[in-house]
């Protein structure tokens, strides 16, 4: 049952101590949602208020989420969200790529259980995970088929926060989100394809 293989991955995450973040962090933050999700978001890494609760997106930028979610007619309870560094980064810092690479294998194995319709990557950390010569501000709010999967990369909610111009931008890119999760549904060669995930990555394509 995918549920009881995110629990252990949850559970592996709680405990785990493959770099250094595990030293500061107060709890570890898996990720959120449900196991079936159509949609998964992806953002960079916990910050002091997930760090507190142990749970993804709960801060400012969270209640952002929220209402971009509510204004294309979902809600959090409907999405999987999680991160590429699953421990806070002390200060807000940004992920080394040896935290990266160690907190990879459990973000991959999400993405195969959950095996989502469309992936949206949160900030550029999230992004270069599956476009890593992209440039966020080229990209984003496109849709790109990569290694079978529809991703959709995206500016990190906390960034409109910090640039209230990039607000109207990122309404944009998500009032987009429900025609592509249908579009996904009835593509094929999206549920057909070979799904690895850790094939090369700059083999990539426009839906
Ligand atoms: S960030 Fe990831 S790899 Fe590092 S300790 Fe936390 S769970 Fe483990």
């Amino acid at each position: 049952m995918s549920v009881d293989v995110l629990a252990k991955i949850a559970q592996q995450v709680s405990v785990c101590e493959k770099c250094p973040l595990h030293h500061s962090r107060k709890n570890a933050v898996p990720g959120q949602g449900p196991a079936d999700a159509a949609i998964m978001f992806i953002g960079e890494g916990p910050g002091f208020h997930e760090n507190e609760q142990g749970l993804p997106f709960v801060g400012a930028a969270g209640k952002f989420l929220d209402d971009l979610l509510a204004k294309i007619g979902m809600q959090r309870s409907d999405v999987f969200i999680t991160n590429v560094v699953k421990c806070r980064p002390p200060g807000n810092r940004d992920p080394l790529a040896q935290e990266l690479e160690a907190c990879g294998d459990y973000l991959e194995r999400q993405i195969q259980t959950i095996n989502p319709q469309v992936i949206v990557t949160l900030g550029r950390f999230s992004m270069a995970r599956f476009l890593p010569d992209a440039k966020i501000s080229t990209v984003h709010g496109q849709s790109m088929q990569v290694r079978g999967r529809l991703v959709v990369p995206m500016y990190h909610p906390a960034a409109a926060l910090h640039q209230g111009s990039l607000r109207p931008v990122i309404e944009r890119d998500f009032s987009q989100l429900p025609g592509l999760i249908a579009k996904a549904a009835d593509a094929p060669e999206l549920h057909d394809a070979p799904r690895d995930d850790r094939q090369d990555p700059k083999q990539l394509s426009f839906f």
